[in-house]
């Protein structure tokens, strides 16, 4: 029986397991497999730079203040020109180390979970071939965001219409999922928000008024569901929408890309695309097999959110979620490496304080 069971190997699962571990908490964290780790859009982060003491620098100076205690100065110099990229992996894979490295609480598994069980005691896991009891889950399962897709010639001179064309430019951070993490790279370049709603009306919007952009709405052949009032703005803005569906990108190799190209409208250029389209899905099967409630009622089953209290606890209690999939009432959409890790510890803290407050009243 462990204190608690982690299912998931992103963001918050790492940051609950971390925490757990540091809390001295009998765990057992479920990574995922390698199968389902292509669900998980920590494999999509290149570069992170949003957050306070997420920095190369931190490292660099540190290594540099050693090197020049040791007169190294051509180390130095090969330092001072490197740039070093700090993704989400690097981040799990550092904290997996540290776990097995300092923890013997903690067991690691790199599975996928199937099915979930409450009990009288607690919870029941299932994977392929065994079964785990917990007092409590957290579930940080992930969701994944709905891709663009786009018509464009394949070698062979046949047109393709697949998501597969922009993988290489959202690796090289050309193509953006978050305006939040990643808006500020766009700084007084041009943009093409690639949606058709609200929300792509207010993120192009967002790019003017912050980053000076010069942007485009392209809808992509999807008929536009934008508000009148919004409309005005835009156009006070300068942000032409372009309704016709993308037919090829213009880029340099898979190395820059430099615009989207249209079978009427002449083609823009464009240093960034950034998606706007909504969640593919939500990984909330196993919240669901127990019933949990979801948020977003209008949306299909596989999109809803857990709902979570202020505690990230799910409405059957000792099952918590963090991370993208869960989502508070009383406020927006939090999907950052920030607030997965913010979920998490609360989550953990609540875990262990219930379990702390046992061991006295067993006394
Ligand atoms: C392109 C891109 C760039 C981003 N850039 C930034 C940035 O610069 N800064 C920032 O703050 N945020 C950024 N984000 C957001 C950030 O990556 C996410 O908020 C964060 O990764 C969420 O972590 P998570 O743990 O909720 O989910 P995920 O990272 O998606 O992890 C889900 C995990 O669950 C596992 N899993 C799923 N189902 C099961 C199952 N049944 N059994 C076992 N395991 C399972 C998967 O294998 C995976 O390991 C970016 C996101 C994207 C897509």
């Amino acid at each position: 029986m462990f204190d608690v069971i982690i299912i998931g190997g992103g963001i918050g699962g790492s940051a609950s397991a971390l925490r757990a571990a540091q809390n001295g908490m009998n765990t057992l964290w479920i990574l995922g497999s390698k199968k389902n780790r292509k669900r998980s859009r920590s494999q999509w982060v290149m570069n992170l730079d949003n957050i306070v003491g997420f920095h190369e620098d931190i490292i660099k100076n540190q290594a540099i203040k050693t090197l020049k205690k040791h007169k190294q100065n051509e180390a130095i110099a090969y330092l001072e020109n490197e740039h070093y990229h700090i993704n989400n992996r690097m981040l799990i894979q550092n904290t997996i180390q540290r776990i097995e490295k300092g923890f013997p609480n903690m067991t690691l598994l790199e599975k996928e979970v199937f099915q979930l069980e409450k009990t009288e005691s607690g919870f029941i896991i299932e994977l392929e071939e065994e079964k785990y009891e917990g007092k409590s889950v957290i579930l940080s399962t992930g969701v994944m965001d709905e891709q663009p897709h786009i018509l464009k010639q394949n070698k062979k001179g046949e047109w393709e219409e697949t998501p597969k064309w922009i993988y290489p430019f959202a690796n090289r951070e050309q193509v953006l999922y978050c305006i939040r993490c990643e808006g500020h790279l766009t700084s007084d370049d041009s943009v093409a928000v690639i949606g058709h709603s609200n929300v792509a009306a207010e993120l192009a919007m967002m790019l003017h008024e912050r980053y000076k952009n010069k942007s485009y709405i392209l809808s992509n052949g999807h008929e536009v569901e934008i508000s009148e009032d919004r409309i005005a703005i835009l156009e006070k803005y300068g942000v032409e929408i372009i309704f016709e569906p993308i037919k090829g990108l213009m880029s340099e190799g898979v190395k820059q890309l430099y615009g989207f190209e249209f079978e009427l409208h002449e083609s823009v250029n464009v240093k960034f695309g950034l998606v706007s389209l909504g969640l593919h899905r939500v990984y909330n099967d196993l919240a669901q097999q127990l019933n949990a409630r979801l948020m977003d009622e209008k949306q299909a089953k596989e999109k809803r959110h857990v709902w979570i209290n202020h505690k990230g606890e799910t409405s059957i209690k000792g099952l918590f979620a963090v991370g993208d999939m869960a989502k508070r009432e009383d406020e927006p959409m939090m999907k950052q490496v920030y607030t997965a890790q913010e979920y998490a510890v609360r989550a953990v803290d609540t875990i262990d304080y219930r379990r702390r407050k046992l061991m006295r009243k067993n006394i």
